[in-house]
């Protein structure tokens, strides 16, 4: 694989049984690049046909696949983590020329996709099991755990390679076959990264891809074929709760990575120069557009003044552009959609009492860019406190009690992440405990990790990725009774 962004070496069929494909209308679909709308590629349009056909392949591979060996399975995932690494430039290329990212942060998430590859292939010999007797001592209680079966699997477009590695290494290492369905936004990085999977010696119809343009369509056939036995899904609540209803009717185990509404919290006794450090990161990692991303700054009413000025400041010193080009910090939105509910959402602050500090504007020129932007005396029925920004803009309320923040932050039916900026380990327990999510940030505005379980709670998800247990998604528990 080139170094950089070769529209010639892009793989844009379906891959599926080990082959790539085109879909049998001959259909594709085309991806544009945010930063110019320029057309990069066009990629297979797959449907229900070809949905069917990756399905059937997953299902018949998966006998033989459940039956691998750990350390077959360690191996393959330790080889393709050596392949990512190795063509971190390439991928990182093509993530930004179809999703936006500047290009730092794009081998940032190369970095951290091939890291969960490594994480579960030292996973993949430790899945262990259990042993114990009944109370009444007359049995031997066995518990062992085998692959759960066929899995669905959907990703969205802002994290296109590290969504499909939290998701594709946990069900290889405990020896799961796939269907995977990229978002159509960003199908490039998937399609290469499965491209890897296959140089790295998966066996044939273990991991099927299909893009299309048709979601609902795909993935119905995959939750009604009675093959696939688990979904995971990382994307919006709405489509998640699709889902979760379409799974119940075959009663599919279910992992949902859906929306958040992070508080970030900054009492009065916090180092401010850590808490704007934080809240650049929380904020401004992928233009905003991350489920994690910082959505309600809630800053303690006797340092909103300096922490807004000396945020409003880094903010308004960010370099805005193409993501390809060198310098540049913050890139275009994925889509026209994104950008006009950026602007809405700016628009309704600004009429319930909102200051702008800085930006606040569309640049001109093409790409879905918008700039960087602070607001500070947000009203708390403002409708970006209740919605995912998706977008680079912090939004500051003033508070002057603990308990009257915990409410605030805990008033939303989301529960994926919070973060709280103190110097008192005790109110730093305080927040960690009573906070209703799943990840806590304390002093840092990054909380992703392949060690740890990532996921929310309420209707932020069910399950979790990463850490010892993301592998237990991908697995059942048999028990088995033995007369002593
Ligand atoms: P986002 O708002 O981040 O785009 P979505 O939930 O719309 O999140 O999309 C996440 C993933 O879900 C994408 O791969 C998308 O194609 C897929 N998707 C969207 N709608 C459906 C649907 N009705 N059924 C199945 N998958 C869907």
């Amino acid at each position: 694989m080139s170094s950089s962004f070769d529209p010639s070496g892009l793989h844009t069929e379906l891959f599926i049984d080990g082959a790539w494909q085109k879909a049998a209308s001959g259909a594709t679909f085309p991806v544009e690049n945010p930063a110019t709308h320029e057309i990069i590629a066009h990629v297979a349009d797959g449907g229900p046909e070809e949905a069917r056909a990756a399905i059937e392949a997953a299902g018949r591979a998966q006998a033989a696949w459940g039956k691998s060996t750990p350390r077959e399975r360690a191996d393959i995932l330790r080889r393709a983590f050596e392949l990512v690494i190795a063509n971190t430039d390439h991928l990182a290329a093509i993530m930004t020329a179809e999703m936006g990212k500047p290009l730092a942060e794009a081998r940032g998430e190369v970095a951290y996709g091939a890291e969960m590859l490594r994480w579960f292939s030292e996973e993949a010999v430790r899945i262990g099991g259990d042993n114990t007797t009944s109370v009444d001592g007359n049995t031997r209680i066995m518990i062992t755990k085998e692959p759960i079966g066929p899995c669905v699997l959907v990703t969205p477009w802002n994290f296109p390679l590290a969504m499909g590695a939290r998701k594709i290494a946990p069900a290889i290492a405990a020896g799961c076959t796939m269907v995977f369905k990229p978002a159509e936004l960003t199908p490039l990085t998937s399609l290469a990264l499965v491209q890897i999977f296959r140089e790295a010696g998966l066996p044939d119809g273990v991991l099927n891809v299909v893009t299309t343009s048709s979601a609902s369509a795909v993935v119905e056939t995959w939750t009604g074929s009675g093959i696939a036995r688990k979904i995971s899904f990382t994307g919006s609540t709405q489509v998640g709760k699709i889902l979760l209803r379409q799974a119940a009717d075959n009663v599919m185990r279910s992992s949902m990575e859906l929306g958040g509404n992070a508080p970030f919290i900054v009492l009065a006794d916090a180092d401010i120069e850590k808490a704007v450090d934080g809240a650049m990161k929380a904020k401004m990692r992928n233009m905003g557009e991350a489920c994690t991303a910082a959505n309600r700054f809630y800053v303690h009413r006797t340092v909103v003044g300096e922490f807004s000025e000396k945020f409003a400041k880094k903010i308004s010193e960010l370099q805005v552009g193409n993501g390809a080009l060198a310098g540049t910090e913050v890139g275009p939105l994925i889509e026209q959609k994104g950008l006009d509910k950026v602007e809405s959402l700016v628009a309704d602050a600004v009429s319930k009492g909102a200051r702008i500090l800085t930006g606040g504007t569309r640049p001109e020129g093409p790409g879905y860019f918008y700039t960087p932007t602070v607001l500070t005396d947000v009203s708390i029925d403002s409708e970006l406190m209740n919605t995912e920004i998706f977008g680079p803009v912090a939004a500051i309320t003033p508070f002057d009690s603990e308990d009257e923040v915990l409410r605030l932050a805990n008033d939303t039916e989301w529960g994926l992440v919070g973060y709280v900026f103190t110097e008192n380990m005790g109110k730093a327990l305080r927040f960690s405990q009573e906070l209703e999510v799943g990840m806590v940030g304390i002093n840092t505005g990054v909380v992703s990790n392949p060690a740890a379980p990532f996921g929310g709670i309420k209707q932020s998800g069910l399950g979790r990725e990463g850490g010892k247990i993301g592998i237990e998604e991908f697995l059942e528990y048999k028990y088995t009774a033995i007369a002593i």
